[in-house]
């Protein structure tokens, strides 16, 4: 029997490596043999086109939020074996309407995964947040157990995390979930020929300790080249810095994950 954990990686910033890392997170635990879903919820689809998949009218959560589909039949495969996917497509930007719209609407995403979690067929299912503070992102958070939150090497990065830690701790004081907690701070994009990379990291790790997670993605141009081959960078060129760094990542998340 698998316990399937849901985990969104998320910040309210773009261009911080949510959707890099939720490919390469779900390409590399695939490759430990743990089934993955993943849920592209950024109507920019990312994730989907990341994962191989074209974005196609009707096939996001969307049409499951309007009761057009049931979520068990908008779930795909990709080319990755052990991967599925919920992808996402322009309809999705209808969603934070939508969600609004309904009641309890906190609990709209977390109400429309209960069949999948019940399924147990997922070890993992990883959330692709948007880049921010909508609906569609609290309430994948209000859905799901942990989150990762990804950050940049940058000045500023801090607080950002500030914001998102604050959401995360007032969905678990009101009681909207109380599993909610942080899973772990991925510090992504770094550079070690600046001394910037390196004090952004140590400023981190002296706040959040052990919530940071050893390994730190380095910016590395093959990652930023997989995505225009429709594959993660860990398929894409395993051998590279950037690819090994997510599988270092992904045996670091399993080990935490299990403890948690
Ligand atoms: P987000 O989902 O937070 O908006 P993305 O994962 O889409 O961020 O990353 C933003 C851009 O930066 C993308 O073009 C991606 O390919 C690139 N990128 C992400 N991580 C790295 C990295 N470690 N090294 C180089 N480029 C990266
Ligand atoms: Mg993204």
């Amino acid at each position: 029997m698998k316990q399937t954990r849901v985990i969104a990686v998320a910040n309210q910033k773009g261009g911080v490596g949510k959707t890099t890392t939720v490919v390469n997170l779900a390409a590399a635990l695939a490759r430990m043999r743990k089934t993955v879903l993943v849920i592209d919820l950024d109507p920019q689809a990312n994730a989907t086109s990341g994962l191989g998949l074209r974005p196609t009218p009707g096939t996001s959560l969307y049409s499951a939020l309007t009761g057009q589909a049931f979520i068990g039949d908008i779930i795909q495969g990709t080319p990755l074996e052990n991967v599925n996917i919920i992808p996402s497509e322009l309809d999705l930007s209808g969603a934070e309407l939508e969600i609004a719209r309904q009641e309890n609407h906190l609990l709209v995403v977390r109400e429309l995964l209960k069949p999948v979690l019940t399924a147990d067929v997922f070890d993992y299912i990883l959330i692709d947040c948007p880049p921010s503070l909508g609906i569609l992102m609290t309430s994948s958070l209000a859905a799901a157990n942990g989150v990762v939150v990804a950050m940049q090497c940058e000045y500023y990065a801090m607080e950002g995390l500030k914001v998102i830690t604050d959401v995360v701790q007032r969905l678990h004081d009101n009681g909207v979930n109380p599993d909610i907690h942080v899973e772990g701070i991925l510090m992504t994009m770094y550079d070690g020929r600046t001394n910037l990379s390196e004090d952004v990291v140590r400023e981190v790790r002296k706040h959040f300790g052990k919530l940071v997670y050893k390994t730190v993605i380095p910016r590395n141009i093959r990652i930023s080249e997989a995505p225009s081959f429709g594959q993660p960078v860990v398929v894409y060129d395993p051998s590279s810095k950037g690819a090994q760094a997510y599988v270092a990542l992904a045996r670091e998340f399993a080990a935490r994950a299990a403890r948690s």
